[in-house]
C-alpha cells in the first residue's frame, strides 16, 4: 500500500544543502537583529556560517558522488540523469531507475552497470555460445 515515492539522492542531497544555506542566511539576519546584545547576535552569526560552510562541504560532497554516479538516459522522459548505487530515482520525472540484473531488459545499456555485472553477462553470453 504505503509505495515509496523515490527522488532522486542527489537530488535530495542537493535540498539539503541549498535549505542549509538558507538557514545560514537566515540565522544571521536573526544575528543582525540582536545587534545590541553582542553575544546574541556572535550566537547567531557562528550558527549560520557553520550551516554555509557545512552546506559547502556538503556541495563539494555531491560533486564527489556525481563523478561516481552513473550517467543514464531516462527511459521514460528521455532526459540525462545520474544513478547513485543500484536503485535510485530520475532526476527530472522521478521514475524509479535500477542497474539490477532483475530488471534487465529494460532500456539500459550494459556499459553502464558495474563490472560485476558485466562479468556476469560476459559469461551467460559464452554459455549461450558453448550451449
Ligand atoms: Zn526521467
Amino acid at each position: 500500500m504505503s509505495k515509496l515515492v523515490y527522488s532522486s539522492k542527489i537530488n535530495k542531497i542537493r535540498t539539503f544543502a541549498l535549505i542549509l544555506i538558507f538557514a545560514g542566511i537566515i540565522l544571521m539576519y536573526i544575528g543582525i537583529l540582536f545587534k545590541k546584545t553582542e553575544w546574541l547576535m556572535l550566537t547567531f552569526f557562528v550558527l549560520g556560517v557553520i550551516s554555509v560552510i557545512l552546506s559547502v562541504v556538503i556541495y563539494l560532497w555531491i560533486g564527489m558522488l556525481s563523478l561516481k554516479a552513473v550517467p543514464i538516459i531516462c527511459p521514460t522522459c528521455e532526459k540525462p540523469t545520474k544513478m547513485l548505487g543500484r536503485v535510485d530515482a530520475c532526476m527530472h520525472c522521478k521514475q524509479p531507475l535500477t542497474l539490477d540484473k532483475d530488471l534487465e531488459g529494460l532500456e539500459f545499456d550494459e556499459r553502464y552497470n558495474k563490472r560485476t555485472y558485466l562479468k556476469e553477462v560476459k559469461k551467460s553470453k559464452e554459455q549461450n555460445i558453448k550451449e
